[in-house]
């Protein structure tokens, strides 16, 4: 009986470290921060993309959620600047440090997103339980939609595809502002995920299209980095472009995809961009030209 109670103790105690161990790791540090972009405008930065957090007269509109377990901290950042509710989801598209926290917010909440992006949704892990379909969006649409009315009117737009083939971008039209989703993720080279159906040859078009099609917008919160201005987010769509017809150039004379990336020449005034993704683009750009 006591080597028993023995074992039995020293298990326990093995069990109660491997505990403290786990919840350690669970704890690792990522911290958010929120500030303001416009009157009733936030951006929570941190934990994945960036999150917008637009307060109405009848609640708290978020666009996107971050990565999955963020959702206590981008509570705790909406608590810090109100306390109306939460009332409504925005997801600018599919991908997980967008959509992960999306269980976080229970209760008389509405989730809105375009119809491909809830199909990609539908495919993920985390939405495929009784329990996550209640976080899929409810509401979707294709072209545009507007939701909620005067200062607080907010219209999405879908202008083809490129990141994914479900990107939104949020208009806040009475702030002169609008969230970009990852179709703009800052001045860097974009991931162009082919399997939720994002377009490397129809990313620039996609770009132009929203870039002369929408009216009015100053400040962009881009899906990574810092809030920046429409002229940027215009510079953008001319980045993509170019970058398209530089590889489309190389193509046509005869090079590789890897040739292509080797040779190719930018215009001068994209120097600053981070060309993290460059070799991946080019070689969608190359396999999508026909
Ligand atoms: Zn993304």
């Amino acid at each position: 009986m006591k080597r028993l109670s023995v074992l039995a103790g020293l298990m326990l105690a093995g069990a109660i470290s491997l505990m403290a161990a786990h919840q350690q790791t669970q704890r690792a540090p990522v911290s958010l921060d929120i500030q303001n972009v416009k009157e009733n405008l936030y951006v929570i930065t941190g934990g994945g993309g960036n999150t917008g957090v637009f307060i109405t007269e009848k609640g708290v509109v978020v666009v996107d959620t971050k990565n999955p377990g963020m959702g206590p901290s981008i509570l705790e950042k909406v608590k810090s600047v109100t306390q109306k509710p939460v009332t409504m989801i925005i997801n600018t598209h599919t991908h997980g440090d967008h959509t992960g926290s999306n269980s976080a917010f229970t209760g008389a909440v509405e989730f809105i997103a375009h119809e491909n992006c809830k199909a990609s949704m539908e495919k993920m892990p985390a939405f495929q339980s009784d329990e996550g379909k209640k976080f899929l969006p409810g509401k979707t649409y294709k072209t545009k939609l507007s939701v909620l009315n005067g200062k607080d009117k907010i219209d999405l737009y879908h202008f083809g595809p490129g990141h994914t083939s479900g990107d939104t971008f949020v208009v806040f039209s009475g702030l002169k502002a609008m969230h970009t989703g990852d179709l703009f993720p800052g001045r860097m080279t974009p991931f162009i995920d082919t399997t939720n159906g994002g377009d490397a040859i129809e990313y620039p078009s996609t770009l132009m299209k929203a870039a002369a099609g929408i009216r009015g917008v100053e400040t962009i919160i881009p899906g990574h980095s810092s809030v920046t201005t429409w002229s940027a987010f215009k510079e953008y769509g001319e980045f993509m472009r170019d970058l398209v017809a530089a590889v489309k150039q190389a193509k046509n004379e005869g090079k590789t995809a890897d040739q292509a990336i080797e040779n190719l020449k930018l215009p001068e005034r994209y120097k600053d961009y981070n060309l993290g993704r460059l070799k991946d683009d080019v070689t969608k750009i190359h396999a999508g030209l026909k």
